[in-house]
């Protein structure tokens, strides 16, 4: 059988060439790494969660009609998604202090935020990707403003989906990251939502207890990452329970 031809690896995921020259496989590692690559592991089992989590909030976002770039699932860490030319942006969506904001604006991780606040940042490992404004996008022709209204736009209406996902799993939404690029049919532009939404992309509170579901607890050592996304997985219905899996089933 033909190799396929590999695109690009980044630190969570490899792109392959798809069947079609307007489709991508997208492979997910089991490769966690966390302040820009200067703490890295592997984290079993991880890139199967991400790859399951991820399609299961594409296809909902698709279903309600907010475009993404996610055509379908190909096995337990491949998922097939249209090409797009990504924005060179990463677009933060946040309800509650935490992360960079709290260290940058001194305010308390959990204080809530009155409204939803949207950062850019600039996708450029070298630079640390540093955060930017709108000016900075239109003038070096990152996006145009145009560009940036539908970002936004498509940013908030992420951000209400998740946020009404995770409530209903007892689980906070406070802020993650999302990546939009466009795709053209004819001559139109169109903007979608790529990348990948997973734990590895968001900061998830359990409403109870405080507990953090998602890439933090590798980031700050708080336990097994596995595990955590494990737990995540199974709250959200796409992952058997363990108990279940392994004991007797209860008939009605
Ligand atoms: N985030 C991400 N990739 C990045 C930077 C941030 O997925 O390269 C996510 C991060 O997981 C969090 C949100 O974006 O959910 C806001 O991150 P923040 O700016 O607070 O940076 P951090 O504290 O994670 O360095």
């Amino acid at each position: 059988m033909p190799r396929r031809r590999m695109i690009y690896e980044g630190k969570a995921k490899i792109l392959y060439e798809g069947p079609d020259p307007d489709t991508i496989v997208q492979f997910f590692k089991d490769d966690a790494t966390a302040f820009n690559a200067a703490k890295k592991a592997v984290i079993e089992g991880k890139g199967v969660l991400n790859n399951r989590m991820s399609e299961h909030f594409m296809t909902g976002l698709n279903l309600i009609g907010v475009p993404t770039h996610f055509i379908k699932r190909l096995n337990m860490r491949e998922q097939l998604v249209r090409k797009v030319d990504v924005i060179p942006l990463e677009v933060v969506v946040r309800n509650v202090a935490a992360g960079s904001m709290s260290k940058r604006l001194g305010i308390e991780e959990g204080t809530p935020l009155p409204r939803p606040i949207i950062e850019f940042y600039y996708k450029d490992d070298s630079l640390n990707d540093p955060m930017v404004t709108e000016e900075h996008a239109i003038a070096f022709g990152w996006a145009s403003q145009q560009d940036l209204d539908e970002m936004i736009s498509l940013a908030l209406r992420v951000n209400d989906f998740m946020s009404g996902v995770m409530y209903g799993i007892g689980i906070k939404l406070v802020d993650f990251k999302i990546e939009i690029g466009r795709v053209f049919e004819g001559e139109f532009q169109r903007l979608v939502v790529a990348d990948e939404i997973s734990p590895d992309s968001c900061r998830l509170w359990d409403i109870e207890t405080g507990k953090k579901l998602d890439k933090d607890v590798f980031r700050q050592d708080l336990g097994d990452l596995a595990d955590v996304y494990a737990e995540l997985a199974t709250r959200l219905g796409v992952m058997p329970k363990k108990s279940i899996a392994a004991g007797p089933k209860l008939v009605d």
